[in-house]
């Protein structure tokens, strides 16, 4: 096992992080901006050292400060988190270069996985469903690209194969907006990018966002960890998650499970990830994976009774996978609200001092978070502050604890989107289970058509 790992990232997951390194016994280092050398996870950490100025450019993505501080602290391992450098090819090989064991897969996975057009390829010869779509990139020629866009039909979606975030992609519903569409998915791309290749997709009307966890060890073993609904979404960004996905029969998705173990021994994978799918009528169709720890892992580890996180670690320093597929049980259900800070009507950032932190507790409620009273949420990263994850025997169960915490939960000196997490537990579409990747989206709309009348 690793004496000592450098955490190459902040906030919540750079806590995470750390709180796994000391239940194995890891020294941990911290890097920083001089926008967090206050955090508490800094403090906490055994090591510290300032990677540069709040600009995450100069900072948390800044490669060459980033290895220097793991040489001069004598780290053995990088933990990326999720963000910053996490799915960065050029990073994870200049660490293992470095002499570095980077905590994910190989870079070669990750450049394979980082190209969605390579990413979908793949998937497809190792049996994992795809939604339907181009042959790969689309070619330059205007009549090519109609013939493809009529053959798929209407609507469909064009991406950028760099694209991620949810940036890059734009939907079109008849055949005089497509070329225009196209073209300025490309310039985007390419700008946003520094990638200009584009694909097309049939556009699904109303599907779920269902994915699947998975974790491999460096010998070819890899099993599935259940699935996470994601559905409801704000500009494609994910608002709340939760496992199991509520309606959908066990053997469905063991099936789909299956294969997305099985596509990672044909690959190699190493490490945590996830297979993301939308899944309409019964159907799951692959949108891309992350080669990462994600924000919303924790509703596995509730579930399944397993640290993502540890198992991450561990199998990054040799140990061969210690579970077999049989042993994984799912027990009960899992909600995680992503707390931010931002006002919860106009989704505008809203940074600042918290002055009064007051989180939730209780049965069935873990908070993962950085935060604290006096703590100030600077303007220049993501504005996610916490994650407050319920668990209960039912889904009914784990609503009801999720509701009680957010109405003990204090953050003054902000605005969080805490009502909006509010007004959603309530939400009869909501609490029924099973809305669409579009719900939340229609719901907002609808509320400010009302406010306008
Ligand atoms: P990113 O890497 O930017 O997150 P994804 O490919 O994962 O991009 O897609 C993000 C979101 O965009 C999905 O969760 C879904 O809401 C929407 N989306 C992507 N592809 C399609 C599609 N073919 N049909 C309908 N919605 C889609």
């Amino acid at each position: 096992m690793f004496e000592k790992i450098l955490i190459a990232n902040r906030g919540e997951i750079a806590l995470r992080v750390l709180r796994a390194c000391r239940e194995l016994g890891i020294r941990t280092v911290a890097v920083h901006s001089t926008a967090d050398a206050e955090a508490k996870y800094v403090k906490l950490a055994d090591e510290s050292v300032c990677i540069g100025p709040p600009a995450s450019n100069l900072s948390y993505l800044n490669i060459p400060a980033i290895i220097s501080a793991a040489e001069v602290t004598d780290a053995q391992a990088i933990h990326p988190g999720y963000g910053f450098l996490s799915e960065n090819a050029d990073f994870a090989e200049r660490v293992e270069k470095s002499g570095f064991v980077f905590i994910g897969p190989r870079a070669e996975t990750i450049r394979l996985m980082g190209d969605k057009v390579s990413a979908k390829n793949a998937m497809k010869e190792a049996g994992v469903p795809c939604v339907p779509g181009s042959e790969g990139a689309l070619p330059e020629d205007p009549k090519e690209i109609v013939k493809i866009a009529r053959a798929i039909g209407y609507p469909v979606i064009i991406k950028a194969a760099g694209g991620g975030g949810g940036r890059g992609m734009r939907v079109v519903h008849t055949e005089a907006a497509l070329i225009n569409a196209v073209t300025m998915t490309r310039s985007e791309a390419q700008a946003a990018f520094g990638n200009p290749m584009v694909y097309m997709e049939k556009f699904l009307e109303n599907p779920r966002h269902i994915e699947i966890q998975v974790m491999a060890d460096n010998f070819r073993n890899a099993v599935w960890l259940s699935e996470r609904d994601c559905s409801m979404q704000r500009r494609h960004q994910k608002v709340i998650e939760e496992a199991p996905a509520p309606g959908i029969n066990r053997r469905t998705i063991a099936r789909i499970g299956e294969r997305c173990a099985e596509a990672c021994r044909r690959i190699g994978y190493r490490g945590a990830g996830t297979f993301e799918f939308l899944y309409e009528n019964g159907e799951f169709y692959f949108i891309e994976m992350n080669t990462r720890v994600q924000v919303e892992h924790p509703v596995t580890e509730l579930v399944t009774g397993l640290d993502i996180v540890q198992a991450q670690i561990r199998v990054a320093a040799g140990e061969k996978l210690w579970l077999r597929q049989r042993d994984i049980e799912i027990r009960g259900h899992a909600l995680e609200c992503r707390i931010c800070a931002e006002d919860p009507f106009k989704f505008t950032p809203s940074p600042g001092k918290i002055t009064n932190w007051h989180p939730p507790g209780g049965p069935g409620i873990r908070v993962d978070s950085h935060v604290y009273s006096g703590y100030t949420v600077p303007p220049h990263y993501d504005s996610m502050i916490a994650k407050v994850i319920s668990y209960g025997d039912t889904r009914e169960q784990a609503i009801r604890r999720m509701r009680i915490a957010l109405s003990e939960m204090m953050v003054d000196g902000i605005k969080t989107n805490i009502p909006l997490h509010q007004d959603l537990l309530l939400d009869p579409h909501f609490v029924k289970g099973g809305a669409s990747i579009h719900y939340l989206e229609e719901k907002l709309a609808a509320r400010e058509e009302a406010q306008r009348k």
